[in-house]
């Protein structure tokens, strides 16, 4: 995206009330905690839309494997009942930029670009996964901007899907070992960059995720981002957790 470029807007239609915005549930089929947590929310949430921002898959090979019997086929069957009653929009993450227009059309998804203005009862939000904002974790942009590539994405698709599930666990274990490395700090979202989006936005609110540090931070001149919070249902506390957006803001809920 070149500096000019506009980013993508999308209008609410004015009989929206609520819209829900969720991000990093991570779910995957040995964490079954989060994955009820995620139906008993999608099963009862009276908002008019929901915004997944990202990874809402630890990861995703390919939309192929809805095909068979499984995890991703159940998880595809949640969000087709989810979308049938209220449209459904997915950002990706850093963890499912594979998920693609085949899904998408199965499930009845909407997919947005990052980041994308949500313009709600008048009010412009800008909604993004929030991993391009994190500039200083350079290795890993090196990284999305190789996985993102197009030719890179045919390849790496063409391949047999045991073998893509082979090389998703062996990329997982080297990112969990990176995270292990004594005196890693984590990049977080840069500021100078989510001010410069804003104002080229025409938005006063960021709202991402990628972090997994859910806070509100100032970035002056009555700017601010808002972090989502991760889920993760097993742990104590439990986090499942939605950003309620409505006519008075927003507000936090966490799923029961
Ligand atoms: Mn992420």
């Amino acid at each position: 995206m070149s500096d000019q470029a506009a980013f993508a807007e999308l209008v609410a239609p004015a009989a929206w009330r609520t819209v829900d915005l969720l991000s990093d549930l991570h779910l995957q089929a040995d964490e079954p905690a989060t994955f009820d947590a995620w139906r008993g929310y999608l099963q009862t949430t009276p908002a008019d839309a929901l915004f997944i921002l990202g990874d809402l898959f630890e990861v995703w090979i390919g939309d192929d494997a809805t095909a068979l019997p499984g995890f991703e086929a159940r998880c595809a069957e949640l969000l087709r009942e989810a979308a049938a009653r209220r449209p459904v929009f997915f950002m990706h993450g850093n963890r499912d930029f594979l998920v693609g227009p085949a899904f998408a059309a199965q499930c009845g998804l909407t997919l947005l670009d990052d980041p994308t203005v949500l313009v709600l009862h008048g009010q412009r939000w800008l909604l993004s996964h929030g991993d391009l904002l994190c500039l200083e974790d350079t290795d890993y942009l090196k990284f999305r901007a190789q996985v993102r590539d197009a030719a890179w994405q045919r390849s790496f698709l063409a391949r047999p899907i045991e073998e893509r599930r082979a090389l998703a666990r062996s990329m997982r274990t080297q990112s969990e070992a990176r995270k292990a490395t004594p005196g890693m700090v984590w990049a977080d979202v840069d500021t100078d960059a989510a001010r410069e989006w804003l104002q080229r936005a025409g938005a006063r609110t960021l709202v991402h995720g990628h972090t997994h540090k859910p806070a509100e931070h100032a970035l002056g001149d009555g700017l601010r981002r808002i972090v989502l919070s991760d889920w993760d249902a097993a742990a104590h506390p439990p986090r499942a957790q939605v950003l309620c957006l409505s006519t008075t803001g927003a507000r936090r809920v966490d799923v029961r």
